[in-house]
């Protein structure tokens, strides 16, 4: 059985590249009616808290990917939370103890940041010296007695070759055992690094794939060594590429890398950001499809992942915004506008069934919500009057006002007749009307606009003073 893991440190809030990650392991459970696993990483007390735990829950809830094990939920392979978990740990740094494949490193950050100097100077890549890997036990009590407490380090086999794995998207990987220092699996003051958690939990939690950002592989090639010093077999793995600005460099808040709570605030749908990080590195076929999560679940494949950056394109995820809203029922978006007027403590002058019987009329480029609502703010809002009311306004508000019935067909039959007698152009008759009414250059045919608005209220914008 499938069983991904999204692993979130909770040192922030949720950015496009974590919610990527976070759906393409998703997709992959859904694809194999697997288990779809939420493990917080929060070792790193300092930097992480619960309030960015719940933002980024809420963020994934609100992008549709739950999970079936995670803090909360709970689940046959908990806790999920490291920092419940640090037992586990120090019991596999036991066994790695016995297995002797570890040792005790006594040195300071001082001593350790002065070596990495020194092999920078001499145009070196910084590795760990391995200064204590053969310290007698003599040496080992002498600096205990000095209070030096110990990290404990992985023992790099020493030996020619290469350590090797398969990765699904940049297949073979490899890296030579001589580059690869000595690592850290458990500081001084007892907390375990990223490195050595994440591959405890992955194995005792049964993660069968694991799908992550690429600047992890690197620390991948480390896991392998523990995964081979365990005798534990690795889950498969997949590295998806870093996400790039426009200017071709790591996203920065500067850079849009938005989070996506402030995407859900600008009021996109949740399917349109979906679908569109979906196309962030998978390149996929059709399009409509990708509102859809089973079909988008059968589409997906692993191997189809592209080994190149994917660019970050705020109008691509406009266009997905836009496509999203068109797609979507309209009375379920006339409730939401509805919703949005009711937080603003606007009152709307029609009901929801109107309103949704406007919006295919409405919707032309917008790709949010509040787009929408904001090129339909005249349902709710009476418009600033416009200094160049033409004298002949006051003439067709009379028109109008004898109108019987007050349906979009009579209402441009009036219309039509009012700009015949006068003998003016369409633009020139119709855009200073739609201004008075509107107060926006563009929206729906103007006899549907004035029928939802209602006579009176036609005739209350019409008029000049008031
Ligand atoms: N906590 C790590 C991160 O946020 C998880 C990496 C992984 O998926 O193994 O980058």
């Amino acid at each position: 059985r499938v069983r991904t893991r999204f692993a979130p440190s909770p040192t922030g809030n949720l950015h496009i590249g974590g919610a990527r990650t976070a759906l393409f392991n998703w997709i992959w459970a859904k694809k194999w009616k697997g288990s779809f696993v939420l493990r917080i990483e929060d070792t790193d007390k300092e930097r992480s808290s619960m309030q960015f735990e719940e933002s980024i829950k809420n963020d994934l809830l609100w992008l549709g990917l739950n999970w079936d094990e995670g803090p909360d939920v709970g689940g046959p392979y908990g806790p999920y939370r490291q920092s419940d978990r640090f037992g586990i740990y120090h019991d596999v740094l036991e066994k790695l103890k016995d297995l002797g494949c570890v040792y005790p490193c006594y040195c300071t950050v001082e001593e350790l940041e002065s070596e990495r100097e020194n092999q920078l100077a001499k145009g070196l890549p910084p590795k760990y010296s391995g200064k204590c890997r053969n310290l007698s036990d003599e040496e080992r009590k002498k600096l205990e007695e000095a209070g030096r407490l110990p990290s404990w380090r992985f023992k790099v086999p020493q030996k020619p070759g290469k350590v090797e794995f398969y990765d699904e998207v940049h297949k073979h990987y490899a890296l030579s055992y001589r580059e690869v220092g000595d690592f850290i699996l458990v500081r001084s003051d007892g907390i375990p690094t990223y490195i050595f958690a994440a591959v405890v939990d992955d194995h005792y939690m049964q993660i069968t794939h694991v799908i992550r950002g690429d600047e992890h592989l690197p620390n991948t090639v480390r896991q392998v060594l523990l995964y081979q010093a365990l005798s534990w077999d690795p889950p498969s793995f997949a590295h998806i590429p870093m996400i790039l600005s426009r200017e071709g460099r790591k996203l920065s808040k500067r850079e849009g890398a938005e989070g996506i709570s402030e995407l859900r605030e600008k009021g996109y749908l949740p399917e349109a950001v979906r679908a569109y990080l979906a196309t962030l590195s998978w390149a996929v076929e059709g399009e409509d499809f990708l509102f859809d999560p089973d079909a988008m679940a059968q589409a997906f494949d692993l191997c189809s992942i592209s080994r190149s950056s994917p660019i970050h394109d705020e109008n691509r995820l406009r266009w997905w915004g836009n496509k999203a809203l068109k797609q979507k029922d309209a009375l379920w978006l006339a409730e939401r506008l509805m919703a949005i007027a009711r937080e603003r403590d606007l009152k709307p002058s029609c009901s929801s069934t109107t309103l949704a019987s406007l919006l295919p009329e409405a919707l032309s480029d917008q790709a949010t919500i509040i787009e929408v609502f904001d090129s339909l703010i005249w349902l709710f809002m009476r418009p600033q009057k416009s200094d160049e009311m033409p004298l002949w306004m006051e003439e067709l508000a009379k028109e109008l006002s004898v109108v019987g019935r007050w349906d979009k067909e009579e209402i441009e039959r009036v219309l039509k007749a009012f700009q015949r007698k006068l003998g003016i152009k369409a633009k020139e008759f119709f855009h200073p009307i739609r201004m008075a009414i509107t107060g926006s250059h563009w929206g729906p045919p103007l006899p549907l606009v004035m029928e939802v608005l209602g006579k009176d209220e036609v005739l209350f914008r019409l008029k000049q003073e008031n």
